[in-house]
């Protein structure tokens, strides 16, 4: 319960008009895309946050935290919040949000980097630095996310990561309110110099505050950061009307957009790995042929699945990825041109080059460049998963997508799961040459159909048992919340004993609701996670009795 007390040290630390506890207001943070990963098929999270809190800066942000840890109660932050990430884990928790800290605050050309507070979103950051010949990552989740939130708190895959990376390795300078309310500053602004560093002097601190994949507002409040920028030698300030599908804008004479097709997932890898070893292009990413129908003609992907002629035909074109090249100079144009078509010839593949067809360069290039193409997802279904997706050299997550489409079209053939023909992978390969990747498999499903929802959970369930069987690493299983280091954990050097222990460190009290990191009471998170969702049941009694045992031995 939160308490007269606790909320009126609330309303005078932040002002009366930035705390809220109105059940209306409460449920607009409760109601959560994506709810099914925990087992609640009807977009309720389970829990409703004590109170809403909206602070303006950083002494706030710690005045907050503080008020929770004197009033025994948890907090949890959010940006943008969009997904069932940002729900509270239970009754006593106090939600930060953080959309009043919004601003840029610095973009240091020369070095390459800029600083942002939480809620300055990608499509701002990225306005300011276009007009500097710069850009910045934004992930796949579109230019609406924060890129401070991907960037400290989750994964951060995105569709320029051949230029751009991914969202962890973009971190530089940090200023994180731990879970106590004191204020720590890691890399070089904790040496009260600039914000160019994220590690030193000493041991870097990146790792605990979010490895691999974040701590999902489980390990205290990030509220600035600088992230990495990169050149950008497309148009400083592009003109550009309509949204969507209706995307028209000028695309530079040295930028072109292909689609390349491949006649199996063999010459696909190899095609790719022949890209980063030629350290051309911009963007490199599969978007199958199943995913750009359901996104842009989802009613003609309904009728094309029934048909077994026209499904078979366009099934052979799933191997795809798309490349984006944005050259400098025209003979820099013309060699990565020449290069691309090359590779692709030699790995017996088909290039597709939009410039042959204007309005589709113009959609193509501005919805990735922008990563304006999102919302388009949830057209066909009205709501998608995502599945598999570890960090890997490129062989890896190429197996990794045919395991899942093999997997996933079992459960199209039962009948339960939208058709998108199967091989919906997304993602390719970051950091130029370097050649490692991710593919996700997404699938697609509609929220208000109960036979749809427990077969996506079903599915979800599956893909645990394909990960064990295969050795396919931990992926997005972020999204089940803290069980997913109860589930994998073990099979991975028990790396969930490492996570729990330094979260006990910075918040023994677990004040910081990690209810998407790390539970500090395991047996109690899996027993409930069982309750939830009895289709994990399988492998969950397992860990649990594995839990059970490790407390005989330690009694
Ligand atoms: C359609 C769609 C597509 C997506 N595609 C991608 C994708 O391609 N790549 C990808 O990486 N993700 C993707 N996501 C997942 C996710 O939404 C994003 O990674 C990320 O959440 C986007 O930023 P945000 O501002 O919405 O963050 P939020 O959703 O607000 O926050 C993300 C998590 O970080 C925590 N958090 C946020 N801010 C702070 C802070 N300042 N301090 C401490 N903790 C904090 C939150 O509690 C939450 O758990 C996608 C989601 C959707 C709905």
């Amino acid at each position: 319960m939160l308490s007269e007390d606790a909320y009126s040290q609330l309303e005078e630390a932040l002002g009366p008009e930035n705390v809220s506890r109105e059940p209306a207001v409460l449920d607009g943070y409760a109601w959560q895309a994506f709810t099914e990963l925990v087992g609640m098929r009807d977009g309720w999270t389970p829990f409703r946050p004590a109170a809403v809190v909206l602070p303006g800066n950083t002494g706030e942000v710690q005045a907050v935290v503080r008020i929770c840890n004197r009033h025994g109660l948890q907090f949890k932050a959010m940006c943008v919040g969009w997904g069932v990430w940002n729900m509270v884990g239970g009754e006593n928790v106090v939600q930060i949000d953080l959309r009043r800290m919004d601003r840029i605050l610095e973009i240091d050309e020369k070095n390459m980097y800029a600083v942002v507070e939480p809620f300055a979103i990608c499509a701002q950051l990225q306005a300011e630095a276009l007009k500097r010949g710069l850009n910045c990552h934004i992930i796949g989740g579109g230019s609406g996310t924060s890129p401070l939130a991907s960037a400290t708190s989750l994964v951060g895959y995105g569709w320029s990561g051949l230029t751009t990376s991914y969202s962890g390795r973009n971190l530089l300078g940090t200023e994180w309110v731990l879970p106590d309310g004191e204020l720590l500053r890691i890399g070089t602004p904790g040496s009260g110099l600039d914000w160019f560093s994220g590690d030193g002097p000493g041991p870097s601190l990146r790792g605990v505050a979010r490895g691999y994949c974040g701590a999902c507002g489980g390990m205290g409040v990030f509220t600035k950061c600088a992230l990495k920028l990169f050149p950008w030698s497309g148009p400083t300030q592009p003109e550009v009307d309509g949204l969507l599908l209706d995307i028209q804008t000028e695309v530079p004479q040295n930028h072109g957009f292909y689609i390349c097709v491949f006649r199996d997932l063999e010459s696909f890898a190899e095609a790719t790995y022949r890209i980063g070893d030629a350290e051309i292009g911009y963007m490199h990413c599969k978007n199958s042929i199943g995913a750009l129908l359901a996104a842009m003609a989802p009613r003609l992907m309904k009728k094309v699945v029934n048909s077994t002629a026209l499904k078979a035909a366009l099934t052979v074109q799933r191997h795809m990825f798309q490349v984006l090249i944005a050259a400098n100079s025209p003979g820099e144009f013309a060699y990565q041109r020449r290069v691309l078509k090359q590779i692709i010839s030699e790995t017996g593949g088909i290039l597709l080059d939009l410039g042959s067809a204007p309005p589709l360069l113009s959609m193509f290039w501005w919805g990735f460049v922008r990563a304006a193409m999102p919302p388009l997802i949830f057209r066909l279904g009205g709501s998608f998963g995502t599945s598999f997706g570890g960090l890997e050299s490129w062989d890896h997550p190429v197996l990794q997508s045919k395991v899942a489409a093999d997997l996933k079209r079992r459960f199209i053939e039962e009948g339960e799961m939208i058709d998108d023909l199967a091989d919906n992978a997304w993602g390719g390969i970051y950091e130029g040459s370097t050649c490692f990747g991710h593919q996700e498999e997404l699938y697609l499903y509609d929220p208000r159909s109960p036979e749809q929802m427990k077969s996506a959970e079903e599915y979800m369930a599956a893909t645990f048992e394909a990960t064990v069987e295969h050795n396919l690493g931990p992926g997005l299983g972020f999204a089940l919340g803290s069980i997913n280091a109860e589930l994998f954990g073990p099979i991975i050097f028990n790396y969930q004993n490492w996570v729990r222990r330094m979260k006990e460190t910075f918040d023994s009290g677990d004040v910081s609701d990690a209810a998407f990191y790390i539970s500090l009471d395991p047996k109690k998170t899996v027993r409930e996670a069982m309750e939830r969702q009895p289709v994990m049941s399988r492998f969950l009694s397992r860990r649990l009795k594995e839990l059970e045992e490790e407390d005989e031995i330690e009694k």
